[in-house]
């Protein structure tokens, strides 16, 4: 691990001396790009440079920002973010923002390390610090911990203080609060535009209430007995604890890691003994195991939506897409 970080920190080195001598070369034909320590003072009709690390974030940045922000995402578009190897290119992207956002705990903290190595001086937004799990969620996530064995070697102690699940946007209380908090950040570092980006948020929060409202009346048309929900990996236990939702279990523990025979098996057993009426794969793992289990449990695999969502989609597209698969899935 800690190899790993010497040689990223030497690629970093290298993609910044290119970007240096990549500006140098180049003549002056367009401005400079602003720096990012006077990123305060854009200039009218400059827009803000925002960077995100997934790109879910950058449809919340876009939808608060509008035409005053340039957003882009560090993680390419259906990739996993938990097991992402950063790319020098990432580097030079991240030392050009006046604005950084990322969501924090284990998901995407090659960012944060990223920001670090860069010694950027951007407004760095973490979407999840300081936010408590909801009531209900709390002790699934201990729950899946009891299986998670002994630590593998190599797992350093800054791997294990972000032991929160870190997907709490897709319940859409936390949603409201990165929506807040990204607005915030806009408006602190763009004053001239602030009045616009709290507008723009406000207008967004309305619509993200008005789906929430939506959605407790599809998920209200799903039988009791049939609210149970197995999904790929552990993005779901928010999302699950907002809408009623009993999250009987996941495929993978964590990614990067494929279960045992042994687990699958249970999983197997525990989709047939809870009577569970469909599993749920996301774009950005092999759909391949999730197949099997269902086929061995003889039921429905459906698609859901976490940490990368299909192309065109925004943040609330994805999750009315997540509730209309739901509801498709288990209704029956
Ligand atoms: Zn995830």
């Amino acid at each position: 691990m800690r190899q790993r970080w010497k040689v990223f920190g030497l690629l970093v080195l290298l993609g910044l001396l290119a970007a240096a001598c990549g500006r140098g070369a180049t003549p002056s034909e367009q401005p400079t790009p602003t720096p990012t320590a006077q990123a305060a003072a854009t200039p009218s009709g400059q827009r803000l440079t925002v960077v995100v690390s997934l790109p879910i974030f950058a449809t919340m940045v876009a939808a608060v920002g509008g035409d005053l922000v340039e957003v882009s995402a560090v993680l390419p578009p259906g990739t996993d973010p938990h097991t992402y190897q950063p790319a020098p290119r990432d580097v030079a992207k991240l030392a050009e923002a006046a604005v950084v956002v990322y969501n924090g705990g284990d998901l995407d903290l090659w960012m944060e390390r990223q920001l670090e190595a860069v010694g950027s001086r951007a407004r760095v937004v973490v979407l999840s610090e300081g936010l408590e799990p909801p009531p209900g969620a709390e002790a699934e996530h201990e729950h899946e911990h009891e299986h998670e064995g002994t630590p593998e070697a190599g797992k350093d102690a800054h791997d294990h203080e972000h032991g929160v699940n870190p997907h709490f946007w897709l319940d859409p209380d936390f949603g409201i609060v990165y929506v807040e908090r990204i607005a915030a950040a806009l408006a602190e570092v763009d004053p001239a535009h602030a009045e616009t980006y709290r507008t723009n948020a406000e207008r967004y929060i309305r619509e993200i209430r008005a789906f929430d409202e939506w959605a407790q009346g599809q998920i209200a048309t799903i039988p009791p007995e049939r609210r149970k929900l197995v999904t790929f990996h552990d993005a779901f236990p928010y999302f699950a604890a907002h809408y009623g939702l009993e999250l009987v279990g996941v495929v993978i523990l964590s990614p990067g890691r494929e279960p045992s025979p042994q687990e699958v098996a249970q999983l197997v057993e525990r989709i047939r003994a809870e009577q569970v009426p469909a599993i749920f794969v996301e774009p950005q793992f092999n759909p391949k195991l999730a197949q099997t289990i269902a086929q061995e449990a003889g039921v429905r695999v459906l698609e859901l939506y976490s940490d990368a969502a299909p192309a065109g989609l925004d943040y609330l597209g994805m999750m009315r897409q997540n509730v209309t698969n739901v509801v498709e899935g288990l209704r029956g």
